[in-house]
């Protein structure tokens, strides 16, 4: 068993805080019990809350190149303890080396490039008779509420923003990943003020106090479409400002002209990356009739060289599906979609060894109205879909309740932005995907989310708008 020499503590008031109750954090590559960590009470989120109030006033009214200077130093101490939060992603995760790499190297990234924005002043009119000023002012405390697929990249996505526009926060990380997340807010307690970044852990339970506290002007939260509206009725009662980033269903549309063997590589990575346990996954491929056997054969191909296993095995890219009802679902999923007939043309068999591990699985052409093809699997499932004409396959991607993103791939650019365009996600990638930068706005169309984080955009989500006029 992987066990770690440090307690696991919740950071408030810039102090490690335990609970009397525990609960388990669990290795998913082994199903062995990783280490115990707290499980808040209502006192603790009181106290977190009322320390980051307490710590609000003076750290917003600091320049922000303060702020600034302290988000860059949070990138470094990120940087520096970079060893020990990949073995510990990868344990409580169960990505490999290279995703822990990805994600940890990307945090610090992503804090150096936040560190670069601000929202300065803005003189909207300067005439005879008055100047009218608009100023950016931070709303006070934000609940950082975060999935257990990134557990330290969609955090550190969070608390830039929302302390660099002057807000303080409390976090709670997945009841399913808080390790790293913990481990995060140990490492913030030695850069920023005590109060500024508080971070607790526990249950669901903990997230719905957090949506209906008074003192918490803001949630994002990034999760499922279902938790989604529940956080956003919740944030209603007292007209909390919300983002939300939830789930996709990613339609890749492939035209007839690629080079079937070129793009099977970035095809099987926008697909299975992080054992496509990634809300921006390909989750439905739709081929050319052309193209579609080629297509087919080579991810095949492709992926016979690419290892299913722990994510601490030096070799591995692909690790397990992260928890056990995520598992379970996978498999009933599974199970639905053999019952419906479809071919699977890879994987497909799960054995029941410890370790909760789905094969990469291939399944050909499933009537667009099956469950696969309708529901985000978020696992190494993939229906490929036959398509002919452009206007059937637009229909086709767009009939769907989410609108995270989407990809198009072929050499005729001209054709692929012309279908890019028509697709009703909020990012479309044509021959790439996941691009992600501090400077690039991402977030949802329609069931997908509401709002945008990353880029000026994202971080104004974190501030009220205030308007002053001066009479000459
Ligand atoms: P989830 O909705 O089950 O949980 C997300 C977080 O919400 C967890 O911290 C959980 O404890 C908390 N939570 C649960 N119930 C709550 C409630 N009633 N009130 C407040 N908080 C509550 O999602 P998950 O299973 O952890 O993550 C997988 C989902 O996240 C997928 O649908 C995926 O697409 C989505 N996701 C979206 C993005 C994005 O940027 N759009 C990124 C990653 C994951």
């Amino acid at each position: 068993m992987t066990s770690f020499n440090s307690d696991f503590t919740m950071t408030i008031d810039g102090k490690p805080v335990s609970s009397h109750i525990e609960l388990e954090a669990i290795n998913p590559a082994t199903e062995e019990v990783i280490a115990s960590f707290p499980d808040a009470t209502r006192d603790h989120l009181e106290e977190a809350v009322t320390s980051a109030r307490n710590a609000f006033p003076a750290w917003s009214s600091r320049p922000v190149s303060e702020r600034q200077d302290m988000i860059r130093e949070f990138g470094k101490a990120i940087e520096a303890h970079s060893e020990e939060l990949m073995a510990l992603l990868t344990t409580e995760q169960g990505k490999g080396r290279d995703g822990a790499e990805f994600e940890v190297g990307g945090s610090a990234d992503w804090c150096a490039g936040i560190s670069e924005q601000a929202l300065p002043e803005e003189i909207i009119e300067d005439n005879e008779e008055h100047t009218v000023f608009v100023r950016r002012t931070p709303l006070g405390v934000v609940g950082g509420i975060t999935p257990w697929n990134f557990p330290i990249l969609l955090a550190v996505w969070k608390i830039g923003p929302a302390l660099l526009a002057g807000n303080t926060m409390v976090l709670k990380p997945s009841p399913f990943t808080p390790l790293c997340t913990l481990k995060l807010g140990e490492i913030a307690s030695k850069v920023f003020p005590a109060g500024v970044l508080n971070v607790i852990s526990g249950g669901d339970e903990l997230g719905k106090w957090m949506t209906s506290h008074p003192d918490i002007a803001k949630i994002s939260f990034t999760g499922s479409t279902d938790t989604g509206k529940a956080v956003m009725r919740s944030a209603s009662e007292h007209m909390k400002r919300i983002t939300l980033e939830c789930g996709g269903n990613d339609a890749a549309i492939v035209l007839p002209d690629v080079d079937a063997k070129e793009v099977a590589e970035p095809l099987f990575w926008g697909a299975f990356a992080n054992s496509a346990q990634f809300c921006v996954a390909a989750k439905r491929l739709y081929v050319h009739e052309d193209v579609y056997d080629e297509v087919m054969e080579e991810l095949i191909e492709y992926a016979k060289n690419v290892k299913v296993g722990n994510g601490a095995e030096a070799d591995t890219l692909l690790g397990p599906i992260q928890n056990k009802p995520q598992y379970d679902k996978l498999r009933d999923l599974l199970a639905d979609t053999k019952r419906s007939g479809a071919s699977i043309r890879l994987g497909g068999e799960v054995d029941d060894s410890p370790g909760y591990f789905i094969p990469v699985t291939l399944v050909d052409n499933p009537a667009d109205d099956s469950r696969i093809v309708k529901e985000e699997p978020f696992g190494p499932v993939l229906p490929l879909l036959k398509w002919k004409d452009d206007d059937e396959v637009i229909k086709r991607a767009n009939d769907s309740e989410y609108g995270l993103a989407g990809s198009v791939w072929g050499k005729d650019l001209k054709r692929a932005r012309s279908l890019a365009e028509r697709l009703e996600t909020g990012t479309i990638w044509i021959n790439e995907m996941h691009q992600f930068a501090p400077n690039i706005p991402f977030g949802g169309h329609k069931q997908s989310g509401m709002g945008v984080e990353n880029s000026l955009e994202g971080l104004t989500e974190y501030t009220n708008s205030q308007t002053i006029t001066v009479k000459k």
